[in-house]
């Protein structure tokens, strides 16, 4: 039995052609699973019965289980998932004025470590195969029953749930790809997709040129001496390089902006003087900055800086003509926002 979630429309036509199925039925199919929502080949009454059985005998249609919901006052919802082998992951909705978007996971905890997060803090597990990367956001359209509510339509989706995307990179394309799927109601183009990574150099190069959606980098400092003390990944990849490739992707898409994420630390990277260095560090690059505010968790040794003071970092990159703005934390009562979130049960 293979999950037919894991395929591309290309993969399914070679798939399809096979088990002697003609190509025209992959639209079909497509259409039942990724815009009609059914999870069973038996639902797809435009299939003939000896149709249905041959898919079911040969395919399943993938969702993750929900295990525990937990609601914010802000109207965000943070789901624990159960995968099959019993491990658990998150997956945040986060309903807005004129958008929903989706946080998925790519990874059960993640390799990288950064010191400031949560996932980090509790290791890597493994990675997210494509259909459970997929599942996440097709189980949160069963529940919020995007399916066939208007209201509750699926806008945007982010990568920056746990894990690094860019360590699983082939489930997380192929996940891309099929995220697309559907009517226009349905599938989610990638200008409205971002992926957030947090510098994996020859990852990154070796995608830029076929990356669609947008990118996010998780800068978080402004120089390489602070970023490795927080970042260990700035070790293996150093910064120089990163930026290297930063320049490479405003060559390649002139109409692009990058997305820098600077998270503030209290006292690590958020004084006037670290400003300075980061518009010189950034000088030349088409980006803006997401500012975000840390998100505490038990056993982190790190401290958010006040509001105030994120704003006077803000006033000043936009004073240098550098867009800045203020990630708002969604769901922070529930533990979903940024590296707040974690497998446990
Ligand atoms: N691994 C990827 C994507 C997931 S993390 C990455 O690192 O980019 C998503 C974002 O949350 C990153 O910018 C990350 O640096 C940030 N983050 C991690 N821990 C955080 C915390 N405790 N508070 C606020 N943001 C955090
Ligand atoms: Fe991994 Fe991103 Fe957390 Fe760093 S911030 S440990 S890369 S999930």
């Amino acid at each position: 039995m293979k999950g037919i979630l894991n395929f591309t429309i290309e993969e399914l036509k070679v798939q399809f052609n096979d088990i002697g199925l003609v190509k025209f039925r992959v639209d079909q199919v497509i259409d039942w699973i990724y815009d009609k929502g059914v999870t069973s080949f038996n639902q797809m009454t435009n299939l003939n019965f000896q149709t249905q059985r041959l898919l079911s005998n040969n395919y399943y249609i993938y969702r993750p289980k929900i295990s525990k919901i937990n609601k914010s006052v802000d109207g965000t919802i943070k789901f624990l998932l159960l995968l099959d082998d019993n491990m658990t992951i998150e997956t945040v909705f986060i309903p807005e004025n004129h958008r929903n978007t989706i946080c998925v996971s790519t990874q059960v905890g993640c390799a990288v470590g950064c010191k400031f997060c949560n996932t980090g803090y509790n290791g890597f597990k493994r990675n997210l195969t494509a259909e459970e990367i997929i599942g996440q956001v097709l189980v949160i359209k069963d529940y919020v029953d995007s399916w066939c509510n208007v209201a509750n339509k699926i806008s945007n989706i982010v990568i920056m749930g746990m894990g690094e995307p860019l360590y699983n990179w082939h489930n997380v394309s192929i996940a891309l790809e099929n995220f697309k799927l559907g009517s226009e109601r349905q599938g989610i183009n990638h200008k409205h997709i971002t992926l957030s990574t947090s510098g994996v150099v020859p990852v990154l190069e070796k995608i830029i040129p076929i990356l669609k959606c947008n990118l996010a980098i998780s800068l978080h400092a402004p120089n390489s001496t602070v970023r490795s003390t927080i970042m260990p990944i700035n070790d293996l990849y150093h910064l120089d390089s990163l930026l290297a490739v930063c320049r490479n992707y405003n060559m390649l898409y002139p109409d692009k902006l990058i997305t820098f994420e600077y998270l503030l630390l209290n006292g690590v990277n958020d004084s006037p003087a670290m400003v300075k260095q980061l518009i010189k560090l950034l000088h030349g690059i088409k980006c803006k900055i997401n500012l975000i505010q840390f998100n505490s968790w038990a056993g982190g040794k790190y401290q958010g800086c006040s509001s105030e003071k994120m704003q006077d970092f803000r006033k000043l990159l936009i004073k240098s003509g550098i867009n800045a703005t203020i990630r708002h934390s969604r769901g922070k009562d529930i533990m979903a926002a940024c590296g707040q979130l974690q497998s446990h049960k």
